[in-house]
């Protein structure tokens, strides 16, 4: 399926009501009002669409199937389906928006593409894309970061990527993000930053926006060859929000279908520091150089978050979720590390699809809307597989759930 882009929001300044734009020093706005420019023309530009079209198909393996979970269905009284992002190459979404980016950044004549890693997952599909579009890559991560994700650093390097480590503060995310930042101030002619997520500033919340949105339109159309209908409620998680509004967009006008966006509630919701809900409990501000809904102190400063999903922990969120979240069109609420948990062996051992961490969230969602009585069907995005999460989990819960150690 090729996509088209034709959604009313953003406004030209990049902004989703009083949401977004672009709070950034001058002499990067120049360099972000040139990526904005080419954009605009590649995203009507039937060539750049058919390229992004023909790799979606031939290298993600786009479409991915919607798949009825009959047994977790069964167990639960609602009729619950999947979208398996999970089965992309790279096991998740990202790969959806780095090869956009990837493609942008060859027409723009840029010669690497750069960005920050938490986990790793986001650096393994930029890493991946640049691989196959023939730029260089370089990749920040803390140094935290780079032992404890041990596997996707080898990825990355097989793939060709440099690993950078960040090795001030506290060695993980945050300092990534301004060691990036800083390489990316020194050259921005040369490079493009691709941003992992609809955050940051304009364009890339609308851009990263588009690229993800093939998840909704081949849902849609999916979902209606399935069952002669549209689903009754969409379920998916947010960290960023870009696997989120990728389902949500083709379903905003559909006023019969309830949407659900699930943030991390983690170990509890009442202290600070101890879950990453954004919407949730937090309250506009800057960041990031974009405007939305954050997790901040009295200062202003973002507070620190925490989720059992890596991917999820990020103290802001699109600044879409933020616009969508006051107009009431989308319903968001938080699922604890615990009801997660649950929901990975619960989805693992009921129809043997082990789901990353992050879209157990979504899982978890899936499964309180059916017991809750909820109306219709129920079709909740799986954005990612589980094999990077095994050991983490069966170290941490194995035990609760009948698994002793192997040694
Ligand atoms: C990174 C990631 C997420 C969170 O990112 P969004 O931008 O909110 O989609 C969710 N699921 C998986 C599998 C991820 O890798």
């Amino acid at each position: 399926m090729k996509n088209t882009f034709d959604h009313p929001l953003p406004n030209a300044q990049g902004f989703f009501g009083e949401y977004g734009g672009s709070f950034i020093p001058p002499q990067l706005q120049q360099v972000i009002d040139e990526i904005s420019e080419v954009y605009q023309t590649c995203r009507q530009d039937p060539d750049f669409l058919d390229e992004l079209a023909y790799l979606y198909k031939h290298f993600v393996g786009r479409p991915s199937p919607i798949f009825y979970a009959q047994n977790l269905s069964q167990k639960y009284g609602a009729d619950i389906y999947l979208k398996r992002e999970d089965l992309n190459h790279t096991g998740a979404h990202k790969i959806n928006h780095c090869l956009g980016e990837a493609l942008l950044a060859k027409r723009m004549g840029k010669k690497k593409l750069i960005a920050e890693t938490g986990a790793g997952q986001h650096g393994v599909a930029l890493a991946t894309a640049a691989a196959l579009v023939g730029l260089e890559c370089d990749i920040y991560m803390g140094e935290v970061d780079i032992k404890k994700e041990h596997p996707n650093v080898v990825r990355m390097r097989i793939l060709g990527a440099n690993v950078i480590a960040a090795t001030h503060g506290r060695k993980t995310l945050k300092e990534a993000v301004d060691a990036a930042f800083e390489a990316y101030l020194k050259d921005p002619v040369t490079q493009l930053y691709a941003i992992g997520s609809v955050v940051g500033p304009h364009p890339f919340p609308m851009m990263v926006r588009d690229f993800q949105s093939i998840i909704g339109n081949e849902a849609r159309e999916q979902f209606q060859q399935m069952t002669g209908a549209l689903p009754d409620n969409i379920v998916a998680c947010v960290g960023g929000g870009s696997n989120a509004v990728g389902m949500f967009t083709a379903f905003l006008d559909d006023a019969k279908v309830e949407i659900y966006g699930v943030e991390p509630a983690g170990r509890s919701l009442t202290e600070k520091g101890e879950h990453a809900a954004t919407l949730t409990l937090g309250k506009p501000g800057i960041m990031h150089g974009f405007k939305s809904y954050m997790l901040q102190d009295e200062q202003g400063e973002p507070e620190p978050v925490y989720s059992v999903a890596s991917g999820l922990d990020y103290p802001s969120v699109g600044p879409q979720h933020s616009y969508l979240k006051d107009q009431g069109r989308v319903n968001y609420v938080a699922i604890s590390d615990a009801q997660t948990i649950d929901a990975f062996f619960e989805l693992s051992r009921l129809e043997g699809i082990i789901p990353a961490i992050e879209s157990a969230h979504a899982v978890a969602q899936a499964i309180e809307l059916a017991k809750s009585g909820v109306k219709g069907s129920i079709l909740l995005n799986l954005s990612g597989r589980g094999d990077k999460d095994i050991d983490f989990v069966v170290e941490n819960y194995g035990q609760q759930y009948g698994i002793e150690s192997l040694l």
